[in-house]
C-alpha cells in the first residue's frame, strides 16, 4: 500500500448482532476501535494500579480517558447490533443503518459514554423516519 493511502476499517456489515462470531471474526470499524478501546483500557489500568480515580497523575487520568472512550465506543457498537438484530429482513434495514453510522460519528465520545445508552431504540427509529420524511418531502408529489 502506498504510504499516502490509509488503511480504513470497512463498516459494519447489515447483520451484525451476533456478538460471539463479531469477537472472534469481525474487523468493522465499530469492532476494531472496540478491541482497540479494551486493550488501552487494559493497559492504562495495568499502569494506573494504586493510583486512586480521582488523581491528577498522568496514569490515572490516562486510565479515566481510556474508560470513557470504552464506555462510548461499547454503547456505540451496542446501539448498532441491536439496531441490526430488530431491523433484520426489514426493507429500511440499510438505509437506518447507513443513518445510524452517520449518527454514530457525530457526537462526542463522553456523549456516548454518558447519555447514549438513556436513548431508546423506538427514539432512534422516530429520528431516523422523521430525518427522512424532512429529506423526502420536497421530492413527494
Ligand atoms: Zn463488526
Amino acid at each position: 500500500m502506498p504510504f499516502d493511502c490509509v488503511a480504513v476499517d470497512p463498516d459494519p456489515t447489515l447483520d451484525h448482532y451476533n456478538y460471539d462470531y463479531l469477537d472472534e471474526n469481525c474487523s468493522c470499524s465499530l469492532c476494531s476501535e472496540y478491541k482497540r478501546a479494551k486493550e488501552e483500557l487494559e493497559e492504562a489500568e495495568a499502569g494506573a494500579v494504586g493510583e486512586g480515580w480521582k488523581s491528577m497523575k498522568p496514569k490515572a487520568k490516562r486510565r479515566r480517558d481510556a474508560h470513557l472512550h470504552m464506555l462510548a465506543i461499547s454503547n456505540q457498537r451496542d446501539l448498532y447490533c441491536e439496531m441490526s438484530f430488530l431491523t433484520q429482513n426489514k426493507r429500511d434495514s440499510a438505509d437506518i443503518l447507513a443513518w445510524l453510522l452517520i449518527k454514530l460519528r457525530s457526537k462526542k465520545n463522553s456523549w456516548w459514554a454518558n447519555h447514549s445508552a438513556k436513548k431508546t431504540l423506538s427514539a432512534w427509529i422516530v429520528e431516523w423516519a422523521t430525518e427522512r420524511d424532512l429529506t423526502t418531502a420536497g421530492t413527494r408529489k
